[in-house]
């Protein structure tokens, strides 16, 4: 396995994201010894493998979704507090699974590497993304709960449907709250399963899934949540979340979608994983249907 503690050493580590041949490190420019994609590079700490021509998936208005996401994230961080309250709600819960992965990790649309706080120190982590915008923003205000964000993380712009990495590179890859922004999620799946070794473990945040009818029996599904996020204006005479959901559940066709989000159905993350990964295990966390996966 190979390490990737500095950024030289990290740059070895990398491949063509589109044909995953040799690339050549230039001052300027990242080229493929391949294909000869060319890949301008814009800053010295932080490097871009962004394809260019493989998101023009109109039906899905990626690029529109994207700039949509980042104004959520500008918008929560002009309130520190709201911002540390956000992540440490959304995180939190998934302190163990991080605490107890090492080796190489790669977090899928990490954006600033919140998971730095809390993995240990035996690791190399790296966030592939698509947007620079967390590299911008000024995160200071944070750093009393989230130390770790003081430093940038190792960071590749780039997606998740090219991944720029080696075949069986990976000991686990992190996808929080980020598929559903994909263009092709079950291409992004594809590529995780590709960069993973056997035995390499997954965490799957999903947001905005349609919960299962044996989920709403479950007095441990915490149906509020789910309610909650979906119906933000809620009438004084509102029958309880439950049912609400159960009734929405009859029409599955109107379950609420927010507008930078692609649907995800359960049934494709079944078909999307079945071939190469066991599911480890299946919950809600907040609002948020996760799996976890090993690579078979
Ligand atoms: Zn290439």
């Amino acid at each position: 396995m190979i390490e990737i503690a500095s950024l030289n050493n990290f740059q070895k580590f990398l491949v063509c994201p589109k044909c995953k041949n040799k690339l050549e490190f230039g001052k300027n420019f990242i080229i493929c010894t391949s294909c000869n994609s060319k890949f301008p590079q814009l800053a010295d700490d932080w490097l871009n493998l962004m394809p260019d021509q493989l998101l023009e998936n109109e039906a899905t208005k990626w690029e529109e979704r994207l700039l949509e996401m980042e104004d959520w994230y500008k918008h929560l961080m002009t309130n520190s507090t709201s911002a540390i309250n956000c992540f440490a709600a959304d995180y939190t819960p998934f302190v163990p699974f991080l605490a107890g992965l090492s080796g190489n990790i790669l977090d899928v649309g990490g954006g600033i590497g919140v998971p730095r706080n809390y993995l240990n120190s035996n690791n190399n982590y790296i966030v592939i993304d698509p947007s620079i915008e967390w590299l911008r923003i000024d995160w200071s205000s944070l750093l009393d709960r989230f130390p770790y964000l003081e430093s940038k993380p190792n960071f590749v712009r780039g997606i998740g449907e090219c991944l720029p990495f080696p075949s069986e590179s990976f000991d686990a890859v992190l996808s929080f709250w980020s598929l559903n922004h994909a263009s092709d999620p079950k291409l992004v799946m594809s590529e995780v399963a590709r960069v993973l070794r056997p035995g390499g473990r997954v965490l799957l945040v999903l947001e905005e899934m349609i919960p299962q009818w044996f989920d709403i029996g479950n007095p441990k599904f915490l149906a509020k949540s789910v309610f909650n996020s979906f119906f933000n204006t809620i009438s004084s005479r509102k029958p309880l979340p439950r049912l609400r959901l159960l009734l929405k559940l009859l029409k599955r066709e109107d379950w609420p979608l927010q507008t930078d989000h692609v649907r995800i159905l359960e049934s494709e993350i079944k078909e999307w994983t079945g071939q190469n990964f066991e599911i480890i295990q299946r919950v809600w966390i907040n609002q948020y249907l996760t799996f976890e996966l090993n690579k078979i």
